[in-house]
């Protein structure tokens, strides 16, 4: 029987770990001794959750489809209804799919793997002063992780997240509300998601375009404007974390992987989505997809599955950006989805994740003209 290894207790770990334990195949999955909560939005399109056969995320606490407001740098305001989104704490979302994991059978390993050595046929985990060797590896351990400094790969395609989680925030006010602003710098954008216990707060932007000194003050002044003066003094981790997106580096990646044995998922082959720097749901579906091909005894379909599946939408994803952040779209775009109806309901499917990139330019030319606003197709396969 094949015996497996997932590095990894994130999104794409998990569901890996999961379908592959359903699938009846052998597999460790390498965690952390003590799992700390994963800087992060934990915003998620419910559309996805489903696809995770034996992952039912419905109990968890979680704020659901929140009212939200865009903001540009002109001072332009856009109320959108989010619809379909769920923002979950990351600590509760990974613990509960690493649980699924391991009711559906995968055995947990608590200690992070320290080296990954090439033998025969397989691939032996070294962790602990102990070995243990494998016919593949799943490589869900990061941007910065083990599997990609095996394979002797520095971490590309970095976007950075810098915030920070609030917590204990003052009930009476409202954090039911989701706040994203354009400050019109570079391809940053700043966040206030509100969740269970508090809120994430951050900017996500692209070393590089803009310093590190400049995103700071950008998020500074961002929070003064919308939250109580002591939003300083709140609780919770603060940070500067990659967010490692979509390029000609990830196939590049995956293919080196699949050479060695290593499977490369979610932050670890590069995936988030170049625009809007969502990664969760990419790890997920990466997860399930390394999982399918090693279940269906082709592990080098992966490579073209993440091809087939991916690359046209995330290169369009990337003009995108480009056009969005930096061209004349982005500083029309709240204007006229406040006058627009059919732009706007675009704008709201885009954030909410229901509507791909492929399609999008001739959808919103339609919802200009008047036509029809139906979106092309659900991204990410059926
Ligand atoms: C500030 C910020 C905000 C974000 N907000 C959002 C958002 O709202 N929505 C969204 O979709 N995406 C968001 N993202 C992106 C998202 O967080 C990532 O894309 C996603 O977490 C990647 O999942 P993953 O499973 O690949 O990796 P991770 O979630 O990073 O999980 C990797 C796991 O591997 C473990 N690990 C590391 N090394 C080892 C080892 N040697 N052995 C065993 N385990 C190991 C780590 O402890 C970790 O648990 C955000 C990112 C940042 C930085």
């Amino acid at each position: 029987m094949t015996r497996v290894a997932v590095l990894g207790g994130g999104p794409a770990g998990g569901s890996a770990a999961l379908a592959l334990a359903r699938g009846g195949v052998e597999v460790d999955l390498y965690l952390p001794a003590r799992p700390g909560e994963k800087p992060c939005g934990g915003a998620v399109p419910e559309h996805v959750l489903p696809k995770i056969d034996g992952f039912d995320p419905s109990p968890l606490p979680a704020v659901v489809s929140p009212e939200a407001v865009l903001e540009d740098s002109r001072g332009h305001r856009l109320a959108l209804d989010l619809d379909g989104i769920r923002i979950f704490r990351r600590r509760d979302f990974d613990h509960a799919l690493v649980e699924a994991a391991l009711a559906a059978g995968a055995v947990p390993r608590r200690i992070k793997a320290e080296r990954l050595e090439r033998v025969e046929r397989g691939v032996r985990v070294v962790a602990g002063g102990e070995g243990r060797v494998y016919d593949w590896i799943v490589g869900a351990d990061g941007a910065r992780g083990l599997s990609r400094r095996s394979l002797g790969l520095p971490p590309r395609g970095d976007s950075v997240g810098l915030g920070g989680s609030l917590l204990g925030i003052d009930p009476g006010l409202d954090w039911r509300r989701l706040v994203l602003a354009f400050p019109g710098m570079a391809d940053s954008y700043l966040w206030i998601f509100p969740r269970p216990g508090g809120a994430s707060v951050g900017i996500a932007y692209t070393p590089g375009r803009l310093t590190d000194a400049a995103a700071r003050a950008a998020l500074d002044r961002f929070l003064d404007d919308h939250l109580d003066e002591g939003w300083r003094d709140l609780p919770g981790p603060r940070y500067r974390y990659p967010i490692p997106v979509f390029g000609p580096w990830t196939l590049e990646a995956v293919r080196r992987g699949l050479s060695r044995r290593i499977l490369l998922t979610g932050d670890a082959a590069a995936v988030a989505d170049p625009l809007t720097r969502e990664g969760i749901r990419y790890s997920l579906l990466t997860g399930l997809w390394a999982a399918g091909s090693l279940l269906a005894g082709r592990p080098e379909a992966y490579a073209e599955r993440l091809e087939s599946e991916l690359r046209e939408d995330m290169e369009k994803a990337g003009r995108a950006r480009d056009l969005f952040f930096e061209g004349a779209i982005g500083r029309w775009a709240l204007p006229l989805s406040r006058a627009h109806p059919g732009i706007r309901k675009v704008l709201s499917d885009l954030l909410a994740c229901r509507q791909p990139y492929t399609g999008l330019r001739r959808r919103l030319l339609g919802a200009a003209v008047g036509l029809p606003t139906s979106r092309t197709h659900t991204p990410c396969g059926p």
